[in-house]
Parts: structure tokens; C-alpha cells; sequence
């Protein structure tokens, strides 16, 4: 049965798609059989991971860069990961907004995934849905979180490209977020250029990455992401926004051998599915008739929570 659904998807079916990205959000077993199979066909797309905070315009900019791939003839997958907000059901909003702007064309495929607030929540079904589309031959994957929390810059090394989305009038988050924006960015959009503020946002990203290179390396050349000012809205610096990712494209396939490439997204992805199952394992047992019995042993005295933790690490590979 699942190799059916494997090769319904691998046969360009968006039902079967969809039918597989229900089962990965359940957890359900039959979604690892078939992403086993489908994992041959995968690698061929290239993965863009588009971070900001919420308002910073990240859905507008998609959407125009959807458009523009779309132009040039590419095909693409989009995976909206939203930190589902109870007040504002943010994912099934956004997600409407942008089905009704490319609602009709076969070749883009958006999908959102509600994080739901558990543990290991937004790097469960990431990887996996991205590998859906990636086997479905979409030629560009966008993957679009918020923030940049640790779960998120696990999402961000799927991405061959990390775009991180500032916008004027957010200087202390900037200070705030240094260094995890330091370690995921490939490139720093300036959103909302037509807003006041956008120059002094370039000045003050200049300044922290030269700081950062300084500490880093002593050498401030060693890495310095370029910086592209746009309007979502308008649509101005989206071509050179396009042009640049294309640019590091290039570099980044001319710089490092296939292999490599391969070897270091094969490890990345082993380390995901197995946190993935140990996170799930863990919860597992934290839920389990001998977990009380332990916590009972060491509320008596019997036992030290340090044995306990050993007893329970063991129970984890079982
Ligand atoms: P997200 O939460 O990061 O996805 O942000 P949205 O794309 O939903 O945009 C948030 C708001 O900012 C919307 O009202 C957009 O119309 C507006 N917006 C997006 N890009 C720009 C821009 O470049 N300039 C201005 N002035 N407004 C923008």
C-alpha cells in the first residue's frame, strides 16, 4: 500500500502528496515507510529558507519570489512554518492569502505546518515534507519560519540559502538575536525599504557583522553575507534579491564538490530522524507506568534522580 503512495506522489499526484504530509503531521508509522522509498528520488531541489520576525513581511516577499521563480520557469514548493497562534490562526490565514495568488498553477505547491507548541514540534515535519516535495521534483523548495529560535536554525541547515528578513525600527531585536542571526544568515534582506530607517538598518547589520567577524576570525573578510534592500510591496529590489541568491548558487556549486554536499545533507538529515525519534521515545516513556514507578523510588529516597535518569536513558534504546 505505501508503495503505492510513494509512487502516486513520485507520479506528480498532489492527493497522494497530501495524504503523505497528513500522515508525517500524525506521526504515523506507514509516513516513514514511504519516505524511505522516497528518498532516492530526492536532492535535485534547491532549498531556500526564508527567516523573519512576524510582520517583517516575509509572506509578501515570498509570494513575489514565487512569482519571479515562476517566471523563469521553475517550479515551487513552499512549506510555511508557523508557530500556530491561538488568538490569530495565523497558518490557515496566510496560507489562504497566498493559495488565492497562485491558486491554478500546478507548478507551485504550498503547504503549512502548525508547530502545535511540543517538543521538537517545527523539526518534526519539516524535513520530511520538504523531502515530499523534493521527490515530487519541485526545482525550488521554500521553507519560511519566524524567529530564530534553536528549532528553527535546525530548519534552516536543510536550506542551501538562509535569507534573513529585518525591517527598520527593530534595532534592539537585532542586538538581541546577534548570534543566531550571525550563524544562520546567507543573506540579509531589508524589508520595507520605503520605510524610514532602512539606512541606518544597513549601517547598524554592517557594523554587527564586522564586530562579529573581528571576534570570529580576526578577519573580517572570512564571511560577510550581502545585504539587499527591498520593498515586498512594490516589488523593488526583488530582481536583485533573485540575482543574488542565483550569484550564490553559483559560487556555492563551483566552491564545493557534489559529494560533499550530499555527505553533509545525508548527516544533517540522519541527526533530524533520529532526534525526531528519540524526542517522540522520550516523551513516550515521560508518560509511562514505570516513569511514576521511578519518580515513586526517588520521592521515597531509594533512589537518586541520577540512577533514575541513567535507568531512564537505558530505556530509551531499548
Ligand atoms: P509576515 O508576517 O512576515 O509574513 O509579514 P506579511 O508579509 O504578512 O506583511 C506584514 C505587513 O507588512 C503587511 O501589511 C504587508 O502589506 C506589509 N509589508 C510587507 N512588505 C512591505 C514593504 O516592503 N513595505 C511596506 N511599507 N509594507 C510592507
Amino acid at each position: 500500500m505505501n508503495g503505492s503512495l510513494s509512487d502516486e506522489i513520485l507520479g506528480g499526484n498532489i492527493r497522494a502528496a497530501a495524504r503523505l504530509m497528513r500522515l508525517i503531521d500524525d506521526g504515523a508509522p506507514a509516513a516513514r515507510d514511504a519516505l524511505a522509498q522516497l528518498f532516492p528520488h530526492t536532492g535535485g531541489a534547491y532549498i531556500l529558507g526564508v527567516t523573519g520576525n512576524p510582520g517583517s513581511g516575509k509572506s509578501t516577499l515570498v509570494n513575489r519570489l514565487i512569482a519571479q521563480f515562476r517566471d523563469r520557469g521553475d517550479t515551487v514548493g513552499c512549506i510555511a512554518v508557523d508557530p500556530t497562534s491561538p488568538f490569530s490562526g495565523g497558518a490557515i490565514l496566510g496560507d489562504r492569502v497566498r493559495m488565492q495568488d497562485h491558486a491554478g498553477d500546478d507548478g507551485v505547491f504550498i503547504r503549512s505546518v502548525a508547530t502545535r507548541g511540543h517538543m521538537g514540534g517545527l523539526s518534526r515535519s519539516t524535513p520530511a515534507m520538504v523531502q515530499v516535495m523534493d521527490a515530487m521534483s519541485y526545482d525550488v523548495i521554500i521553507i519560511e519560519t519566524v524567529g530564530v529560535g534553536q528549532d528553527e536554525v535546525e530548519i534552516v541547515r536543510l536550506a542551501d540559502t538562509s535569507l534573513v528578513v529585518l525591517v527598520p525600527g527593530l534595532g534592539d531585536d537585532i542586538q538581541a538575536d546577534k548570534a543566531g542571526l550571525m550563524e544562520i544568515a546567507d543573506v540579509f534582506v531589508l524589508n520595507k525599504c520605503d520605510l524610514p530607517g532602512s539606512d541606518r538598518l544597513r549601517r547598524e547589520i554592517q557594523t554587527m557583522l564586522a564586530l562579529h567577524n573581528q571576534v570570529q576570525n580576526g578577519d573580517d573578510r572570512h564571511r560577510r553575507p550581502p545585504i539587499v534592500s527591498t520593498s515586498a510591496t512594490d516589488g523593488e529590489g526583488v530582481d536583485e534579491l533573485l540575482e543574488t541568491i542565483a550569484q550564490r548558487r553559483r559560487d556555492f556549486e563551483d566552491a564545493d564538490d557534489p559529494e560533499m554536499i550530499s555527505r553533509r545533507r545525508s548527516a544533517h538529515l540522519i541527526r533530524a530522524i533520529a532526534r525526531t525519534e528519540l524526542d517522540s521515545r522520550f516523551e513516550e516513556l515521560g508518560q509511562s507506568t514505570r516513569f511514576d514507578e521511578l519518580v515513586d523510588h526517588v520521592v521515597d529516597g531509594t533512589v537518586d534522580p541520577y540512577t533514575a535518569a541513567d535507568q531512564f536513558a537505558r530505556w530509551m534504546t531499548e
